[in-house]
């Protein structure tokens, strides 16, 4: 075995970690049995041959850097490829977690700087960038409302949410230990006043909405809703999972909001999808500074360290210090844009939706007609007469090289198809899609069976859902 050495490194007013390392220049004594005795036969294949390989690969899949991809609340924007350059960088990525202070003096700097940058944008007092996910920032934002009812003596038992919420919420609700309470959307798909009157009570810890909300329409009765909750001793959590449509020009702490959490993969820009990777800093409003993780980031005399001096505190939601490249890509991002270019983001991404939303409602149903923020929900149901689903559109899409739209969510919208064409895209890309769109309209009234067998030009073609539903295998097989 080769020799085990111990690293011990201090940090700042904090006791001693210990690291176990191993000496690479010992040899390692291993049974002859398990030795290789004759070289292993790799593949030898020329230069030309190896790229060929790989750029065939990444065209088998559709992504961003291929074709149009508006995805509804997801955001999956355009992610500038600077970010990926500068977060690149042996700076950024040859450090370790435990090294001392003194040495990421610069990667301390991004962390107090972008904190300070989203609480600028947001309007809240305090910003932590811990947790590693919208989820995660959910959870850890509830983690803190229960802390703050739980210092007034009691932590109350349910937290409300509309119908219109994404399906995370009420997962991190029943996570951070409440009940869900789900509130009935009005006529117009907002917040119904009177009904969230009649349900916000004393034991009611939160009412947790998303604005604009997932039909995409902005809750324009927030500050009515932040008294109604207020009145009743309770916090107002905002999923600000959909920021890209309120950078610049709405700052959600002003609006009566409590907790917030960010979607840095998403707003602020980082390849996301798959899982991962993430980062769902939340911000506070003064109050519940005091419950928020611990390390922060603090600075004294032009130097930066990591504080723990929070005897409050819900404790550490992840290891070290979140999703640190995430972070820089944030950072870049923002420093690159500044606030006008933040709200211009915002701004696109708002007329960018709208543009679709004028130019095919005469084509595919719109239940909430009203304009809309950063995402248009439309519904496939008139097509319902040729026997085609909104599936059978959102795969067609895929044989003109766009990729589907969110379909069956939100939920209450039937056959739904939300669609955000984010602020990149021009609006050549825009009016190639409207086109397709149309197209794909016409043909399923004229030639329905086309569209049920697609997509046809994809490397897979249509998969039978039921099956692999009903007979999940998750095995990988070497073909
Ligand atoms: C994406 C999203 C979430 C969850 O974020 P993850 O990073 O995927 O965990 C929550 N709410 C809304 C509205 C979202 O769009």
């Amino acid at each position: 075995m080769a020799e085990k050495l111990i690293f011990e490194i201090s940090q700042k007013g904090k006791k001693a970690y210990t690291l176990p390392c191993w000496d690479q220049s010992k040899k390692v004594d291993t049974d002859k049995k398990f030795l290789r005795s004759e070289p292993i036969g790799l593949a030898e294949v020329s230069e030309p041959e190896i790229v060929r390989h790989y750029v065939n690969m990444s065209t088998n899949n559709h992504h961003v850097d291929k074709g149009f991809y508006p995805l509804g609340s997801c955001t999956m924007k355009y992610n500038p490829k600077i970010n990926e350059k500068l977060s690149s960088m042996d700076g950024f990525t040859e450090i370790h977690p435990y090294q001392p202070d003194s040495t990421i003096q610069g990667v301390l700097k991004i962390y107090h700087d972008l904190a300070d940058m989203l609480c600028k944008v947001s309007g809240f007092d305090k910003v932590t960038l811990q947790p590693v996910a919208g989820a995660h920032g959910e959870w850890t934002g509830l983690k803190v409302i229960r802390a703050y009812h739980e210092s007034k003596g009691n932590p109350r038992k349910k937290i409300i949410i509309p119908d219109t919420a994404h399906g995370t919420n009420p997962a991190s609700i029943v996570m951070a230990g409440y009940d869900v309470i789900e509130l009935k959307s009005n006529e117009q798909g907002l917040v119904d006043i009177e009904e969230l009157r009649k349900a916000f009570d004393e034991d009611t810890a939160a009412f947790m909405i998303t604005n604009p909300n997932t039909l995409g329409l902005f809750e324009q009765n927030i500050k009515q809703i932040a008294e109604i909750v207020h009145a009743k001793g309770g916090l107002l959590y905002m999923d600000g999972a959909n920021f890209n449509a309120l950078l610049g020009i709405v700052r959600p702490a002003e609006l009566g909001f409590d907790v917030m959490h960010y979607n840095l993969h998403k707003t602020f820009s980082t390849p996301h999808g798959g899982g991962g990777p993430g980062s769902g800093p939340i911000g506070v409003v003064k109050k519940l500074e005091r419950f928020l993780p611990v390390p922060d980031v603090c600075e004294e005399n032009g130097k930066y360290y990591l504080c723990y001096d929070r005897p409050e505190t819900i404790g550490k939601v992840h290891s070290f210090y979140g999703n640190f490249l995430i972070i820089v890509r944030a950072y870049i991002y923002m420093k690159i844009l500044g606030s006008d270019g933040l709200h211009k983001v915002s701004e696109n991404a708002i007329i960018n939706a709208n543009y679709v939303k004028k130019m095919l409602e005469d084509t595919f149903d719109l239940p909430y007609k009203q304009n809309c923020m950063h995402e248009v929900v439309f519904s496939g149901e008139n097509f319902g007469q040729y026997g085609i689903k909104t599936l059978d559109i959102a795969k067609r899409l895929l044989d003109f090289g766009i990729h589907a739209p969110t379909i069956y969510f939100p939920i209450l919208v039937h056959e739904s198809m939300m669609i955000e064409p984010t602020e990149t895209e021009s609006k050549d890309t825009l009016d190639n899609f409207i086109n397709v769109m149309k197209k794909i309209a016409e043909e399923a009234r004229t030639n329905p069976e086309l569209l049920k067998n697609a997509p046809t030009s994809t490397p897979v073609r249509r998969l039978d859902e039921v099956l692999a539903a009903k007979n999940l295998d998750v095995r990988y097989e070497k073909k």
